[in-house]
């Protein structure tokens, strides 16, 4: 299987008067060929910015994204090769979508700008992807504003494939959307996944969203990936405590006997992140230990990797909630909590 994106230590620190922000922070992910990748975590956790420096909208400060096989700089044939090799659909169709062009020229312009075939061609192409997503000669005709949402969001996903790209980055795409829609909107990706094998990035708050349509989960947290490993394993083994509290919030019997952690208070400013393990301030395991020294991903076994340090215990059930570290860190729980 090849990799049709390799992030390494990727970072994006960006100035404030108070200091730097650190939106992401040492990223290294990967997504193969054909498969999907579920990037989750809560709002303002980097999920986005990690995003925009795939497609090439933001600009990292430090690290390599590597799209397949290939490291791309900002030049004019680069941003070309990137667009070729990645797309992205956004959470908000309707603010993605020129209002006044109609939508068989909005599924056109990448084929356009990219001067791919005659204009006979181009329309016969169009045609054929709007078939794969489920829109008719009908909806080529029309405006976006005479769509419903879920037809807006079938034409975001079909302006992204019109140039056949490796990889499909959904930031929150389905978010927007009634329930009923968003399960249709999510059968198209895994359909279209399916049929034209392009690899999917998608990028959710829901856990349960997420877990419905990934093969391998990354669980992100103040810039960093906490958790990452085959969708199955990281649901069932909830080895980070980050992730136990994430599925609280899922309705599920299993979830709910397992008697889950509740995820209290916000993220920590990326600004002024805790020292040691960023989930410190929040969680319940925390202990001397963590607020002293970062962790980073290790092994844990079935391809699943952990930053914490006392996943085995967790995981295994041998840790009750610390009652030891306030006394240990020297500090108030919460006294570095501010709001994201
Ligand atoms: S390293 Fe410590 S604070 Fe961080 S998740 Fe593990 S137990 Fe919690």
């Amino acid at each position: 299987m090849s990799r049709v994106v390799e992030i390494t230590d990727l970072k994006v620190y960006h100035r404030t008067p108070h200091g730097p922000l650190r939106a992401v922070d040492g990223v290294t992910l990967h997504v193969d060929s054909g498969e999907t990748l579920g990037l989750v975590g809560e709002s303002g956790c980097g999920k986005s910015t990690l995003a925009r420096c795939i497609v090439g909208i933001n600009r990292p400060s430090q690290g390599t994204i590597a799209l397949g096989g290939q490291g791309l700089g900002s030049g004019r044939a680069d941003r070309l090769s990137r667009a070729r090799a990645v797309q992205m659909v956004f959470q908000d169709p309707s603010g993605s979508l020129n209002p006044r062009l109609r939508v068989g020229r909005i599924i056109a312009e990448p084929l356009i700008v990219h001067r791919l075939g005659s204009t006979a061609q181009r329309q016969v192409r169009v045609e054929d992807i709007a078939a794969q997503v489920g829109l008719t000669s009908h909806h080529l005709d029309r405006f976006p504003h005479e769509l419903s949402g879920g037809q807006r969001q079938r034409v975001s996903i079909a302006r992204a494939l019109a140039l056949e790209p490796g990889l499909l980055v959904c930031d929150e795409a389905v978010s927007a959307l009634d329930v009923s829609v968003q399960a249709q909107v999510l059968n198209l990706l895994l359909d279209v996944q399916d049929r034209l094998k392009v690899a999917l990035l998608f990028i959710s708050h829901d856990l349960s969203v997420v877990r419905y349509v990934a093969h391998r989960i990354a669980v992100m947290y103040l810039g960093r990936i906490v958790e990452v490993g085959p969708a199955d394993a990281v649901w069932k083994r909830r080895a980070h405590p980050y992730t136990r509290a994430l599925t609280n919030a899922i309705p599920d019997e299993q979830v709910r006997r397992d008697n889950i952690e509740l995820l209290e208070g916000d993220v920590p400013s990326p600004i002024n992140p805790p020292s040691g393990c960023p989930f410190r301030t929040r969680c319940p395991f925390a202990r001397a230990r963590c607020a002293e020294e970062v962790p980073q991903l290790r092994d844990r076994g079935g391809g699943l990797s952990v930053a914490c340090h006392f996943a085995e215990e967790i995981e295994q059930g041998r840790t009750a909630e610390a009652t030891d570290w306030p006394a240990a860190v020297g500090a108030s729980p919460n006294a570095s909590l501010t709001s994201a």
